[in-house]
């Protein structure tokens, strides 16, 4: 799997004509990610801190051959909070996905807060995420935004090596009776 890429200020540029800022394989719409932004730091701060998630909504577009994903939209997640961990119900991600495909919208990746840790994707997070993308059949990004460092940390891989990775996972089974038989253990 590849390496997480921890964006900051000089990695951003933002293209002033479309109103669109480029992080890695995002491009969010300014409103947009100022609107997320706002949020994530709110919810981030003490007292009270706490993680929350977003679903990142809009639309993907083939630039080059290579998958742009455009932000338009947001929609908030109500998450289980455990004493280690926030966990989001994937029935609820797919319940959203159907939402906005009523307005023409998908899912563009997701985001959620650390707000005490670093922008680093936990393994909890990495293995949820790649959970995710093998429901909905493709590759979406994961972002953390850390308060602590005020940064975006984005993780991303494309579809083909999670789909390798899922082959790879094939079940091999073998018959007991056989073994036996074979073995002469009756
Ligand atoms: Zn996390």
């Amino acid at each position: 799997l590849s390496d997480v890429i921890v964006i900051d200020d000089s990695e951003e540029y933002a293209d002033v004509e479309k109103e669109l800022i480029f992080l890695g394989p995002l491009a969010f719409e300014k409103k947009c990610l100022k609107r997320i932004l706002r949020a994530a730091k709110a919810y981030s701060r003490p007292p009270s801190e706490k993680e929350a998630g977003f679903i990142l909504l809009g639309s993907i577009r083939q630039i080059d051959g290579t998958p742009v994903f455009i932000v338009e939209d947001q929609v908030q997640l109500c998450g289980m909070v455990t004493p280690l961990q926030v966990s989001f119900d994937l029935s609820d991600i797919k319940k959203i996905i159907e939402e906005a495909e009523k307005d023409h919208l998908t899912i563009v990746g997701v985001l959620h807060t650390h707000p005490r840790g670093d922008a680093e994707p936990s393994l909890h997070d990495k293995i949820s995420w790649l959970i995710l993308q093998s429901e909905i059949g493709r590759a979406v990004p994961l972002l953390i935004y850390s308060l602590n460092n005020d940064k975006i940390g984005m993780l991303y891989i494309e579809w083909q090596l999670i789909d390798q990775l899922i082959q790879r996972l094939k079940t091999r089974k073998m018959s007991i009776e056989r073994i036996f038989q074979k073995h002469d253990l009756r």
